[in-house]
């Protein structure tokens, strides 16, 4: 359940914002000052800070400011006045998202779902350190590259050619942008030699016993990695 801290002095339309989140299954917390506000962020773990930006102690850009200091969590600025510099400020200190006053609650909603939705996303691909492909395994953390049980060891570019065509399943790579990827700036290098390195590959992670390497040659083309 994704926990939501709302931070607004006025206390009907906090009590409304919060009545609304509930309903869609958020948990919630209200502060009603921007110092309790600015403690129940950092004293507590929130999946989104709703963050109304003239609030009494301290205000939203100040309590946004102190919060990035120690914390990445999501937060939606709320302004009542629809200045351009209150935006760019608040967004300045490290807000990901505002809403003017007055809004309908849909549009809060639809933004904070957004806003989970990317945190999440980026979440999931910051997980996504291992590839997989038949019995081959990248540890891209570790660099690792094992066949079932057995590591395989490979050059740098060996590596980075396998990470490569491994990272794009299923779509023909061209020996260009192999090169480009792979090589990168060193342009000097022919395109033949992908057609080199992808035989040094071969050598290393195919199985002697197949017929069909796990790197395909599209004639003319480039190479491929299919499931
Ligand atoms: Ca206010």
């Amino acid at each position: 359940m994704n926990r939501i801290l709302i931070v607004e002095d006025e206390k009907n339309l906090a009590r409304f914002i919060e009545l609304e989140l509930q309903h869609e299954g958020y948990e919630t917390a209200v502060a009603n000052d921007g110092r309790t506000g600015l403690e129940l962020a950092i004293t507590e773990e929130w999946d989104a800070i709703l963050l109304d930006l003239m609030l009494p102690q301290l205000n939203g850009v100040e309590v946004c400011r102190r919060v990035r200091q120690v914390k990445e969590t999501p937060i939606i600025m709320i302004t009542a006045r629809d200045s351009v510099i209150d935006r760019v400020s608040g967004l300045d200190h490290g807000a990901d998202d505002y809403i003017v006053k007055p809004f309908a609650i849909e549009e809060l909603l639809a933004r904070l779902r957004a806003l989970l939705r990317r945190i999440e996303t980026s979440e999931s691909e910051m997980k996504q350190t291992t590839l997989e492909y038949r019995d081959i395994v990248v540890e891209k953390e570790s660099r690792i590259v094992k066949r079932g049980e057995d590591i395989i060891d490979l050059t740098k570019r060996e590596y980075e050619l396998l990470l490569t065509l491994m990272e794009n399943i299923n779509i023909v790579l061209t020996r260009e942008v192999l090169l480009n990827k792979v090589w990168g700036y060193e342009t000097e290098v022919e395109t033949n030699v992908v057609d080199v390195y992808v035989r040094y590959l071969r050598n290393k992670i195919d199985n002697k016993g197949d017929d069909e390497s796990y790197i395909q040659t599209v004639r003319g083309t480039g190479y491929v990695m299919r499931t």
